[in-house]
């Protein structure tokens, strides 16, 4: 029995190896995850996020005088992220048959409890950025059967639901207007359904939004701390604290972009700046309301981390910080299967 996995708030390796052709069960020098390196790692499972490329675009980052802006990609049409989205999550589905027990779909919070005991991977089913839900939220049922259990509205490129940030430093979240009613309409529906919804990449503006229609603890899945490193994606202690007012969690994204003051893109950073966003929320809201939100897969994280096989250093400098294992098992799953628990049905 495992005492302390990790259960992490997003990564994008379906993405990853929809895109390198690795496997999911070979171990691999490139991306994050595999299972090899997982189970090497304590690593117990997470959100494995469902997200469409625009085709043909490349994200393009422009230096201005004090930082950088990277442009929002076109939006992307329902047929188009449906397609894709259906094709990731078919993969998600064929891992877990081929995985001979070794990693399960989850859909509910008992279920992810237990396989985080006993070293089975917990997969949650996330789709980052709703332009695969139509607009008479067929698709969001149908995927819900499926196991859906967790939507982004927005992956910052603006849907029919809402409109996200650019990723841009120094800036405000406040970048722009939030939700659409249609996008008003969806957090309902998933409330309903017991369908957490993720406010990661919203506008301040969508984040207010959530906060005002929904019933259920406010989550942002892979999000750091705006008061540390002043960019767009970060959270404002207004909006951590209206998280933690909700009973909710911010899972802590490693990409270095986020993590530093200066909000440089460089691999040379220390995970000692992801203890820092910890230490944030701990000592500014509360113990009750980190996890973690690596962007595994997704993103540039200190090299010093390397891949998924660096979390036990991280769970090591949290250790020489003084967190009890008590506070320790908190940040690696206990507040995620918490809020799990009040946000989905069973
Ligand atoms: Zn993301």
């Amino acid at each position: 029995m495992n005492n302390l996995p990790i259960f992490d708030g997003h990564n994008d390796t379906l993405l990853s190896l929809l895109y390198s052709g690795r496997t999911f069960f070979e171990e691999s020098s490139s991306g994050h995850i595999d299972l090899p390196r997982a189970k090497r790692s304590g690593f117990g499972g997470g959100f494995f996020a469902v997200f469409t490329p625009n085709e043909q675009y490349k994200m393009v980052t422009k230096e201005t005088k004090d930082g950088y802006e990277t442009p929002l990609p076109p939006p992307i049409t329902q047929e188009y992220a449906l397609q894709t989205s259906l094709a990731m999550i078919a993969e998600l589905f064929k891992i877990e048959s081929q995985s001979d027990g070794g990693l399960k779909v989850v859909t509910a919070a008992q279920e992810l409890e237990r396989c985080l005991l006993n070293d089975t991977m917990a997969a949650v089913l996330h789709i980052e950025g709703a332009e695969a839900i139509d607009r008479d939220f067929n698709a969001l049922h149908v995927l819900y059967q499926a196991g859906l259990r967790s939507l982004g509205l927005v992956w910052s490129r603006p849907n029919a639901y809402g409109h996200g940030v650019p990723f841009r430093y120094p800036s405000s979240p406040d970048t722009g207007p939030g939700l659409t009613d249609r996008g008003k309409d969806l957090v309902k529906e998933c409330n309903s359904l017991g369908i957490m919804v993720d406010t990661a990449h919203l506008t301040e503006k969508g984040f207010w939004d959530v906060a005002g229609i929904t019933n259920v603890p406010l989550v942002a899945s892979h999000s750091c701390v705006h008061a540390i490193c002043p960019m767009s994606r970060n959270l404002t202690d207004k909006q951590i604290s209206a998280i933690a007012e909700s009973g909710g969690v911010v899972g802590i994204n490693y990409s270095v972009n986020m993590l530093r003051e200066d909000g440089g893109r460089d691999p040379n950073t220390s995970m000692d700046e992801i203890v820092k966003h910890i230490d944030y929320i701990v000592e500014h809201f509360g113990i009750d309301y980190v996890a973690l939100g690596s962007d595994f897969d997704g993103t540039t994280i200190p090299a010093e981390m390397k891949d998924v096989t660096g979390m036990p250093i991280l769970i090591e400098k949290l250790k020489q910080r003084g967190y009890s294992y008590d506070h320790l098992k908190k940040i690696a799953w206990e507040n995620w299967v918490r809020v799990l628990h009040q946000t989905w049905k069973e």
